[in-house]
């Protein structure tokens, strides 16, 4: 039996790098008062298909979707965003206090064609922020970003910045847009050209490299900004520059969801090859009443945990086992009942002991307490026991001390424990 397609297993020898990847993002979160959410893996198929757009690739192509037993549509999560506003909105958060600051971390599933950076489970460490419309808190989530990939020795990426306006400046835009894309229409691809109607601005987003040649003209949001807009993606650019962030404003950053407003980023690496993106997010305000909220503002963004941990491995080099405190080498049915209460009561103390319980013989043990380089050994033989003298031996100074039975525990925590 093998994984399906897309899906794969994080090793124990992986897994390092992802601990040390929560590790530095929870604290962040912390210093910045977030708070952990956990969403479910399942929700209704509406929710993301009214929440990231009916005509988007995600919501057309890449979900999972199926029925249950019951003839319910559900769908495994693609993202985290929907889902947060969904459990803001039902539980009523907003009315006891309407800013709350969320972030998770999970899996996320799109079935897209799977390659180096691109899987079908990908992980995302996600956050979200309710009820602020000031851009302090668009400027404060790059630089959050921002610091956490400096903590993690980071320096390959590059922010790219846009607006993406309101609906007030939306219909201007449109417009300009919709002209635009009537004189390219011969070099559009079949999807773009469905999308005319549909939903135009998807039509940015297109991956085709034909398409995206044709389109390297079209009108940018940027140019179309209302006066609220503009000020608000200004306070962005300043406070930005005066945390000393380095950014550059990107007018075809589109981002591949519906419910963007205003602020859009990505986090990109030259380090992945074509899966450049390691962190995405943008400004939602229309999304929590468009869920059946109330008018609320909302910001978040997503890292690809995936990504970030495939930039790190170029980097980083992997820490070493943490080494045993103590090996038993219990021989003998009497001495490996004693040897293993010793190891249950060293284990609570925190001294990190193992024991082999399958009957090995000493020459064997030895090698097995070497194997999983133990600092010291304990060695309780029947003659140990019968003499009551049982050997302490460290394995780096070779120097051995006796210990009685009586006091053995107290006695090895009292050395062992540093
Ligand atoms: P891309 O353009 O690479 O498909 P996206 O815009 O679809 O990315 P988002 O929805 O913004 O991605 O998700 C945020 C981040 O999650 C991305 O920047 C990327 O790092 C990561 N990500 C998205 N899809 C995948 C995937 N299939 N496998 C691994 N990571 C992914
Ligand atoms: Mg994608």
């Amino acid at each position: 039996m093998q994984t399906i397609r897309g899906f794969r297993d994080i090793l124990p020898e992986q897994i390092w790098l992802w601990q040390k990847v929560e590790k530095e993002a929870t604290s962040l979160f912390e210093a910045f008062g977030f708070k952990e959410i956990r969403i479910p893996i399942l929700e209704k198929t509406q929710l993301f298909a009214r929440s990231i757009g009916e005509v988007t690739d995600i919501v057309e192509k890449e979900m999972y979707t199926f029925e249950d037993r019951k003839g319910d549509k559900l769908t495994l999560r693609p993202e985290a965003t929907a889902s947060i506003v969904r459990s803001y909105i039902q539980h009523k958060m907003y009315a006891s206090d309407p800013v709350r600051k969320f972030f998770m971390i999970g899996p996320m599933f799109r079935r897209e064609r799977p390659q180096k950076g691109r899987y079908r489970q990908f992980y995302q460490i996600d956050a979200e922020v309710f009820g602020i419309e000031s851009a302090y808190i668009d400027s404060q989530l790059i630089f959050l970003l921002n610091e956490l990939f400096k903590r993690l020795g980071l320096t390959e990426l590059s922010a790219h910045i846009n607006s993406l306006g309101c609906p007030e400046c939306r219909p201007s835009f449109q417009k300009a847009l919709l002209t635009f894309i009537e004189s390219k229409k011969d070099r559009l691809c079949e999807n773009c050209l469905r999308r005319i109607d549909k939903n135009p601005l998807r039509i940015l987003d297109c991956k085709i490299v034909d398409c995206k040649e044709a389109l390297k003209e079209a009108p940018a949001t940027l140019d179309h900004l209302c006066g609220d807009c503009t000020e608000h993606f200004d306070t962005v650019k300043t406070t930005l520059n005066q945390q000393g962030v380095d950014f550059t404003v990107d007018k075809s950053l589109v981002r591949g969801l519906d419910y963007y407003t205003r602020t859009a980023w990505e986090i990109q690496t030259t380090t992945l090859g074509a899966q450049s993106a390691v962190a995405g997010g943008g400004r939602y305000d229309g999304l929590v009443k468009e869920l059946g909220g109330p008018q609320t503002p909302g910001i978040g963004f997503a890292i690809g945990f995936d990504r970030l941990v495939e930039v790190m491995e170029q980097i980083d080099k992997p820490l070493e086992d943490v080494p045993l405190d103590l090996f038993i080498i219990s021989l003998g049915d009497t001495a490996m009942e004693k040897g293993y209460h010793w190891s249950c009561q060293l284990n609570q103390a925190g001294i990190r002991t193992e024991m082999d319980f399958r009957g090995k013989s000493m020459k064997a043990l030895m090698k097995r307490a070497d194997k999983l380089n133990a600092q010291s050994v304990l060695i309780a033989g029947e003659n140990e026991l019968k003499e009551n003298a049982i050997i302490l031996r460290n394995m780096k100074t070779k120097e051995q001390v006796s210990l009685t039975v009586e006091t053995l525990v107290p006695e090895l925590i009292k050395i062992l424990k540093k």
